[in-house]
C-alpha cells in the first residue's frame, strides 16, 4: 500500500503554528514511508475564506520546505461529488431527505435546553415516506446513522477510542442550498484522493466518529486516524497571541530559520531520545506514529530561540548574508552600498556565532554599515576615557604599520598593550567601543579587517576629535 497523507487548512485566517506541526508531521510521515503528501485547502467556508489566507498556505509550505507532492486540491471546486455521494446514499438507503422547518428544529432544541441535553435533531424524517414531504421546502441530507451500538475508532496516537451512537444524531451531510457540511465533504475527498492515513490536530477527535460512520454507510475502507495533541502555552492553556507568535509567518518575520522552526516544532510532541538537533534527512529517516507523544504539548519559545541559534551557527555564511541584508536596510531605512554589504558577508561567520536570530544578526551587523558619528551605548561611551584615547592614537600608529589582516592587527594590539604593561583586554575593549559603538562584537582584529584601514582610522579620528 501506498502512502498517502494530506495537509487540510481552511484559509480562514493566519495559519497557526500548531498547523504548522500537523503539516509537518504528516510530511515526515509520507517521506519516511516513501509515500506522498497532499493539500487540500478546505475553503468551503466562502465568509471566512481569503485568498491572501490561500497564499499564506502556499507561501508558509514553500518557506518551510514542505512542498505537497501533487497540485492542490480546492475543496470548493468539489461540491458536485459530495452531492453525488449524499444523493447516492440515500438511493442506498444509508441517508434520507429531512424536511424539518426551522420551527421545528428551534422547537426540539429548546426542548433539550429545557431538559438540560445536549440537543440532538431527533429523526423524525428518517423512515417517513417521501410522498409527505411538504411542497416547496428544500431538504437537507441526513445520515441515517447507527441507533445502536458503538462507533470504534483505533486511533495511532490515542489508542481505541469509543462513542456510544446512541450519543450521535443523524448529521446533516448536505445542506438544503446543496452544500456538503463540512464533515462530509472532508470524508469524500479524503476517499477520493486515497488518502491512507489522516493525521490532524486533536480537535478534530469528535468529527472522527461522525467521519467513520460515512465511511461505514457508503462501505469504503477508514483510512487510519491519528490525532495530535494540542500545542499549549507555557502556562498550560491554549496558545494564543498572549503567549507570544502564534501565526506562522510570524516567526518569519522574527527572523526564525525555517529549518529551525520545522525542527523545534518536531520536538515538539513528538520525541527520539534525547536527539534534539536533527537534519531533515534524519527527521525523515526516524519520524513515525508511535513517537508521538500521548500528553499536550507546551511551546517554549526559550527552547526555540536556542534551537534557531544552533542551526544558525550551523548556517551557511551567504544564505545569512542574503537573509540578513534586506532586514539591516529596513532597519536603516536605506539600500546599502556594495561596499557595506561586502563586510557584512566578510564578517558573517563571525556574526553569525552570536546571534539567535536573524533580527539579532541585522542588529548585530548595523555597526558595520554605519557613517561616523556612531551611536554609542552607555557602557560603551564609558570605556573612552583620556587614558583610552591615548592608547587609541597609539594603537592606530601601530596599526598603520601592518598589512591590516586580523593577524598581524592582533600582534600589533599585544605588543602595544605589553608596551603600556596592561592586559589586551584593557586595550582592546575601548578599540571595541570605538569602532563599534558596543562592548560586544566580533573579535576586534576580525572587525578590523573588515573595516579597513581608512574606516578603522576614521571611526577613531572621530572620537579623538571630540
Ligand atoms: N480544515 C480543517 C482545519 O483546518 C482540517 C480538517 C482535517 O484535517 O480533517 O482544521
Amino acid at each position: 500500500m501506498t502512502i498517502r497523507v494530506r495537509f487540510a487548512p481552511s484559509p480562514t485566517g493566519m495559519l497557526h503554528i500548531g498547523s504548522v506541526r500537523t503539516a509537518l508531521f504528516n510530511f515526515l510521515f509520507a517521506r519516511h514511508h516513501g509515500g506522498a503528501f497532499l493539500l487540500r485547502v478546505e475553503d468551503t467556508d466562502t465568509e471566512r475564506s481569503t485568498e491572501a489566507a490561500t497564499q499564506v498556505i502556499f507561501d508558509v509550505l514553500d518557506w518551510l520546505d514542505l512542498k505537497p507532492d501533487e497540485p492542490p486540491v480546492f475543496q470548493s471546486t468539489r461540491y458536485a461529488r459530495h452531492r453525488e455521494v449524499a444523493e447516492a446514499m440515500v438511493q442506498a438507503g444509508t441517508a434520507y431527505r429531512c424536511y424539518c422547518s426551522r420551527e421545528e428544529l428551534a422547537e426540539m432544541r429548546a426542548q433539550a435546553d429545557a431538559a438540560k441535553k445536549p440537543f440532538r435533531y431527533d429523526g423524525r424524517w428518517r423512515d417517513r415516506d417521501p410522498s409527505e414531504a411538504p411542497a416547496g421546502v428544500d431538504p437537507v441530507i441526513r445520515l441515517k446513522a447507527p441507533r445502536s451500538g458503538e462507533t470504534i475508532v483505533h486511533d495511532r496516537v490515542k489508542g481505541e477510542v469509543r462513542v456510544q451512537n446512541a450519543e450521535l444524531d443523524d448529521m446533516i451531510l448536505l445542506r438544503s442550498n446543496g452544500v456538503p457540511t463540512y464533515l462530509h465533504a472532508v470524508v469524500v475527498d479524503d476517499h477520493d484522493m486515497d488518502i491512507t492515513h489522516v493525521i490532524r490536530g486533536d480537535d478534530h477527535l469528535t468529527n472522527t466518529f461522525r467521519q467513520a460512520q460515512i465511511y461505514d454507510a457508503m462501505g469504503w475502507s477508514r483510512p487510519e486516524f491519528a490525532h495530535l495533541p494540542l500545542i499549549h502555552g507555557p502556562d498550560g492553556g491554549k496558545l494564543s497571541k498572549r503567549h507570544g507568535a502564534v501565526s506562522s509567518l510570524q516567526f518569519r518575520d522574527e527572523g526564525y530559520l525555517p529549518e529551525a522552526l520545522c525542527n523545534y516544532l518536531l520536538r515538539l510532541g513528538w520525541g527520539h531520545g534525547d536527539a534534539e538537533i536533527l537534519s531533515r534527512d534524519d527527521q525523515i529517516k526516524l519520524f513515525d506514529l508511535d513517537g508521538v507523544g500521548r500528553g499536550a504539548a507546551k511551546m517554549d519559545y526559550k527552547k526555540l530561540i536556542q534551537v534557531n541559534a544552533v542551526w544558525l551557527r550551523a548556517a551557511d555564511p551567504d544564505r545569512l548574508t542574503a537573509l540578513t541584508l534586506p532586514r539591516i536596510e529596513a532597519l536603516l531605512d536605506a539600500t546599502l552600498t556594495p561596499i557595506a554589504a561586502e563586510r557584512v558577508q566578510k564578517l558573517m561567520p563571525r556574526l553569525q556565532e552570536r546571534a539567535r536570530t536573524l533580527a539579532e544578526l541585522a542588529e548585530s551587523a548595523l555597526f558595520l554599515v554605519r557613517d561616523t558619528p556612531l551611536p554609542f551605548t552607555p557602557k560603551a561611551l564609558a570605556l573612552l576615557t583620556e587614558e583610552a584615547r591615548d592608547d587609541l592614537s597609539a594603537l592606530l600608529l601601530a596599526f598603520a604599520q601592518t598589512d591590516y589582516t586580523a593577524p598581524s592587527l592582533y600582534q600589533a594590539m599585544v605588543a602595544h598593550a605589553e608596551a603600556v604593561g596592561k592586559k589586551l583586554g584593557l586595550v582592546a575593549e575601548p578599540l571595541r567601543a570605538a569602532l563599534t559603538g558596543s562592548t560586544t562584537s566580533p573579535p576586534i582584529d576580525a572587525v578590523m579587517e573588515t573595516l579597513g584601514q581608512h574606516d578603522v582610522e576614521r571611526r577613531v579620528f572621530a572620537i579623538l576629535a571630540e
